[in-house]
């Protein structure tokens, strides 16, 4: 079996800086990815923030880092691990259709996936009504009317697209103002098919097969709010559970790191939103992973 001198997990932005550092080090790279290469990113239809690019589709940004990871000689696999081992020579990693590989160090860098809202029948309604990815499934609701719940610039933007698309659209916020940008709200605000619904909280979801509507409490009152469509943009949580015996996770699972993004076991890293830290955003995700590959040299360097 080849022994990789450092096997990522995880093939988003944080994955791929990895890969691109660690490749450029002169160390043989394999990236496991359980989805679709880009991570997280490639559900945000438009980015503004990363530096030197104006404005980006997620997706077209996410394809950009995995072909310049792979173009540096990054391997790749579609992989979703279930499980990691010790060994002597540092790692197995193995994954949930019985492939297995080894290497001598490990980067984390799963991300987080959509947070669930926790009313009854949300995970009966997914793929009927209920969506965490407005990106990939907003043209199903092409003039319907819709909600978007969470007050973050997903939410914002999720509002934003849908808009374009859908006749009527509710953003359902829990407070009455938004975290994500200043900038987005104003857009919104202008927008005619857009209607803030603010100090809300959604509590019920209506319909047999397929959503028809949902309840929210506002100030007191119950209301119903004719949707074909919810689209859940409350955040992320992190996935970190099967690699627990490795490392410290924090009250939320968050992975536990130094600076350097070295975990308390030798020769395991962590980088991007799995990582406990202050600010997750793409570009603190693609720090990370520059200071986890460069970690890992270090230490690979120091074995000889
Ligand atoms: P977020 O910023 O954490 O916002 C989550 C929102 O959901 C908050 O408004 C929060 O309300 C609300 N919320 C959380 N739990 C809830 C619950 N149980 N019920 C109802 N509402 C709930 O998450 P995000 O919007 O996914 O963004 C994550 C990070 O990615 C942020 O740093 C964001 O800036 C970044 N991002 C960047 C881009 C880009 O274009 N570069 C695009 C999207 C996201 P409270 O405000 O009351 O806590």
């Amino acid at each position: 079996m080849v022994l990789y001198d450092i096997i990522i997990i995880g093939g988003g932005p944080a994955g791929l800086t990895a890969a691109v550092y660690a490749r450029r080090a002169g160390k043989r790279v394999l990236v496991l990815e359980k989805d679709a290469l880009g991570g997280q990113i490639t559900w945000s239809p438009k980015v503004e923030n990363f530096p030197s690019v104006l404005s980006v589709s997620g997706a077209e940004l996410g394809n950009r880092m995995a072909e310049q990871a792979m173009e540096q000689g990054a391997e790749v696999e579609i992989e979703e691990v279930s499980a990691l081992e010790k060994t002597e020579a540092g790692w197995r990693v193995r994954c949930l259709f019985g492939a297995e590989y080894e290497g001598r160090t490990v980067i984390l860098a799963t991300g987080a996936k959509p947070r669930m809202l926790g009313v009854d029948r949300e995970e009966e309604l997914v793929g009927s009504g209920v969506g965490y990815c407005a990106v990939c499934d907003g043209a199903f609701f092409k003039g319907e009317a819709v909600a978007v719940n969470g007050g973050g610039n997903s939410a914002l933007q999720d509002a934003m697209l849908l808009s374009e698309i859908c006749d009527r659209v509710y953003l359902v916020h829990r407070r009455d103002s938004f975290r994500g940008e200043e900038k987005l709200v104003e857009a919104l605000r202008e927008k005619e098919n857009v209607e803030f619904v603010l100090n809300a909280r959604i509590t019920a979801l209506l319909g047999e097969d397929s959503l028809t509507g949902i309840t929210v409490e506002q100030e007191g009152e119950s209301r119903e709010l004719p949707v074909s469509g919810l689209f859940v943009a409350i955040g992320h949580e992190p996935d970190n559970g099967a690699f627990a015996d490795f490392m410290d996770l924090d009250a939320r699972g968050y992975a536990a790191s130094g600076e350097d993004c070295r975990t308390r076991t030798e020769g395991l890293f962590v980088a991007g939103d799995c990582r406990a830290k202050g600010i997750h955003q793409l570009t603190t995700a693609v720090s990370d992973g520059a200071v986890a590959a460069l970690a890992a040299c270090a230490f690979l360097d120091r074995q000889g």
